[in-house]
């Protein structure tokens, strides 16, 4: 096991931001998990685990403690049945390389899912969702190491207690648990998901009825590589949404929609009214808060290096390549009071602040 001194974490975000970590380490299998923990539990140093770094901002000074950055790498077939199969999933693990595997397979479950960043030992933390399809929908259970008794400890579905982009691994039990492996169930009879939007108009342009899944997956990546990079580069650089309302219920929705005809006029509250689908989720509604940015007129604010993005604003670009954390952080201070004061919502920040 190699500890490494004061690595820049810029190659290891998408966003492309932020210091060194004073303590380094790739861990290639649990053995040497064990002993990076206990070389930071001798020292008493804070620990962080990375994966993709897709979803965290950095701070300019970077982070004061052990970056654990978990290698072990693959995908297994675990269990299969005549509708169904299990499939393993090791925490270094792109991602998307897991969502190919499976479309290849012909299993349903995870296609529009296409393109997410990330390491699978994500997956689970903020019950990573889109297009109609979340974590929550196929996680048959977690194995995960708790990093204070070094115990591996397994997750039913229901113990990650799931909810619109949280899970008890970013919530109650944040910091706590480095996940080892996460294991989920796919469809073998085809259960194509394609409420949303973009995908109806997607298919309804080429006139296909009755998508194959490597189609959806096609049409998926479409969608998303026309909103942004994939892979992520240095310019415009970002941690995908980088805002995030509450879910609320559809009366509180109906207030928002009330508030946006009175102040933005009925084409504005039309808009809303077009984007319900895309909106709902199994707890309620999502803040629409893409668009409560663009009307506040945020579309393009930029701070130094960091700016909103046209065509989402609710996704912030490192812009320049050189943005910093405290560009990103001044421009969500002032984005944060412009939408409170214009519609009395509280946005949150979706990625981690590592080391603020
Ligand atoms: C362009 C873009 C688009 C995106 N689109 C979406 C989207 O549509 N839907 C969505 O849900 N997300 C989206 N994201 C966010 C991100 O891709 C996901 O949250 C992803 O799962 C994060 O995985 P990661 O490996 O990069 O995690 P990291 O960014 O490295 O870490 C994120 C959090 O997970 C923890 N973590 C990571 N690995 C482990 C592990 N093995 N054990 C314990 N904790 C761990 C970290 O400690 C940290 O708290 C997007 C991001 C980008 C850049």
């Amino acid at each position: 096991m190699d500890i490494q001194t004061e690595i820049s974490l810029v190659p290891y975000t998408t966003f492309h931001i932020g210091g060194p970590a004073k303590y380094f380490c790739v861990a290639a299998n649990l053995e040497e998990i064990k002993q990076a923990l206990q070389f930071a539990n001798a020292k008493a140093l804070e620990v962080f685990v990375l994966g993709g770094g897709s979803n965290i901002l950095v701070s300019d000074r970077g982070f004061n403690g052990l970056v654990i950055h978990p290698q072990m790498a693959g995908l297994e077939l675990v269990n299969e049945d005549e509708s169904s199969v299990l499939l393993k999933l090791m925490p270094g693990e792109p991602w998307d390389t897991a969502v190919e595997y499976a479309v290849n397979h012909n299993w349903w479950g995870i296609e529009n899912l296409s393109h997410i960043p990330g390491n699978c030992g994500g997956f689970a933390v903020q019950n990573v969702g889109a297009y109609g399809q979340e974590a929550s929908f196929v996680v048959e259970d977690v194995e995960a190491l708790d990093m204070e008794t070094l115990d591996v400890i397994n997750f039913a579905n229901a113990d990650c207690k799931f909810t619109y982009r949280h899970s008890i691994f970013n919530i109650t039990d944040k910091g706590k648990y480095l996940i080892l492996s996460t294991t989920i169930r796919l469809s073998k009879i085809p259960k194509p998901n394609l409420e949303y939007g973009d995908i109806k108009k997607y298919f309804a342009d080429r006139q296909i009825v009755d998508p194959t899944i490597g189609q959806i997956r096609q049409a998926i990546t479409e969608i998303r590589d026309s909103k942004f990079p994939y892979p992520a580069q240095a310019v415009n650089g970002n941690a995908g949404s980088f805002f995030r309302g509450p879910v609320i219920s559809a009366d509180q929705l109906k207030v928002i929609e009330a508030k946006i005809n009175q102040d933005f006029g009925p084409d504005a509250s039309q808009r809303l009214q077009g984007m319900l689908d895309s909106l709902k989720v199994p707890q309620g509604y999502k803040t629409p808060t893409a668009f409560l940015l663009e009307l506040c007129g945020l579309k393009g604010y930029q701070i130094g290096g960091a700016q909103i993005n046209l065509s989402q604003p609710a996704i912030v670009l490192n812009a320049t390549g050189t943005a910093t954390s405290r560009d990103v952080l001044q421009l969500k201070d002032d984005v944060l009071d412009k939408v409170k004061a214009t519609f009395g919502i509280e946005l949150e920040v979706e990625p981690e602040l590592v080391g603020f």
